[in-house]
């Protein structure tokens, strides 16, 4: 009697054989009576969710493997973004030039570090170590007029960037780009 083997029934078959071949639990393959497809039926659920049970832990692997750790000695980056805010005017800008006049940014900065992840911790540098170095440098430039500062005489995006690599750098050996920006538009990427 093998009307319950249909060709859904084939089906699942061949999908157990893929079950077996990954070591799952095998039926006893018996389809001959109405009994017998039951018995099997139910064996056929259990290895369906023994081959969910499979492909998702696989998955699990596939996907440890694919997103495991950065392996030893791999080259990265890491950007941290500070904004302050000051006024400035630019004294060597063409005559009528509006970047003459006393006006104020939010300038936006971005600390870019670059080298090789640490096996052990699993990261280049402590985000926090990027705020640290940043901290001293902030506090001259946020609310201040940036002319007055020593070494801001023609505070240019370019010269602030500069200015600031020169004061961070070294205590942030890994800095390797100063982004300094006066609008959402406009940056200057300075690299030493
Ligand atoms: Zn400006």
């Amino acid at each position: 009697m093998r009307r319950y083997f249909t060709k859904s029934n084939s089906s699942v078959c061949d999908r157990l054989n893929v079950l077996e071949a990954d070591g799952c639990p095998a039926t006893d393959g018996k389809l001959g009576t109405a009994q017998a497809w039951e018995s099997d039926n139910r064996a056929t659920s259990s290895k369906i969710l023994c081959m969910i049970r499979n492909a998702r832990e696989t998955e699990v692997l596939k996907s440890q493997a694919a997103g495991g750790s950065v392996p030893s000695g791999q080259l990265v980056r890491l950007a941290r973004e500070f904004t302050f805010e000051a006024a400035h005017r630019l004294p060597n800008v063409p005559e009528g030039h509006k970047c003459a006049r006393l006006h104020g940014h939010s300038f936006r900065v971005e600390l870019i570090c670059e080298g090789k992840v640490d096996p052990h911790t699993g990261w280049l540098l402590d985000f926090a170590d990027l705020k640290r170095a940043f901290e001293p440098v902030f506090e001259q430039l946020d609310h201040h007029y940036l002319n007055e500062i020593d070494g801001l005489e023609n505070p240019t995006a370019e010269n602030i960037a500069k200015w600031i690599w020169t004061r961070v750098r070294p205590v942030l050996p890994q800095l390797s780009q100063v982004n300094v920006a006066e609008t959402c538009a406009s940056r200057c990427e300075y690299r030493g």
